[in-house]
């Protein structure tokens, strides 16, 4: 891995986690919103010169508009939320279970740029497990909101927590935040890691037989 990078833990205290799920207030739908933006992405494009005649410009704040809201913005609408089946643990199966190496896209409130990188997910089942491709599918809603690194990764611990009614969950993000390589002081090299461990993975051997899955 990229050196320079910087390890967060984003352990929250119990009564705090409420509190780290972002607010998101659902005033208008999808069509209306999409109206709104478009307006004032093209005020935006106006105020910096740009031609909006040019045929190559013409179309950009609509597009700009439904990407927002129906792609790279689309995990503001709960609507949106991934509808998680849950199986019976026939096999009672009690180990980890990890699924490592989930890519995902998300974007920094603080900038409005790309935040590129993996999570990596491990939960010890109780009486249900998830489908696999459903982690993949809560990791992306949830990276589908201007975010921050620290915020994604306990959204999704809590997801994970809450659905299959365990605290024994662990998320490690590693990421590169396109606003600080790309522009500011322009460092290449770094990336961020940020991790969450509760419940039994709070213990050292359960942590450590993770990160060795994952090969940290
Ligand atoms: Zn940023």
């Amino acid at each position: 891995m990229k050196q320079n990078g910087t390890l967060l833990n984003t352990q929250p205290n119990k009564e705090s986690q409420e509190n780290e799920s972002m607010k998101v207030s659902p005033i208008l739908d999808d069509a209306h919103k999409i109206d709104l933006i478009e307006n004032k992405f093209r005020e935006i494009m106006e105020i910096m010169g740009l031609d909006l005649t040019d045929d190559s410009l013409i179309d950009t704040p609509k597009r700009v508009a439904k990407m927002y809201v129906k792609e790279i913005f689309s995990g503001l609408n709960p609507a949106n939320k991934p509808a998680v089946t849950l199986f019976e643990n026939k096999y009672q199966y009690k180990e980890m279970l990890v699924e490592k190496d989930i890519t995902f896209y998300s974007n920094c409130e603080h900038h409005f740029v790309p935040i590129i990188g993996k999570a990596h997910v491990a939960y010890i089942a109780n009486s249900h497990v998830i489908g696999l491709s459903k982690i993949n599918r809560i990791v992306e809603f949830y990276a589908k909101r201007p975010q921050v690194q620290e915020r994604l990764t306990v959204e999704i611990a809590n997801e994970i927590k809450s659905l299959l009614n365990t605290e024994d969950v662990a998320v490690v993000i590693e990421a590169d935040h396109l606003c600080v390589s790309s522009r500011g002081i322009k460092d290449v090299n770094s990336d961020t890691t940020t991790a969450q461990f509760s419940g039994k993975f709070e213990e050292a051997g359960t942590k450590n037989e993770f990160l060795t899955y994952i090969g940290k």
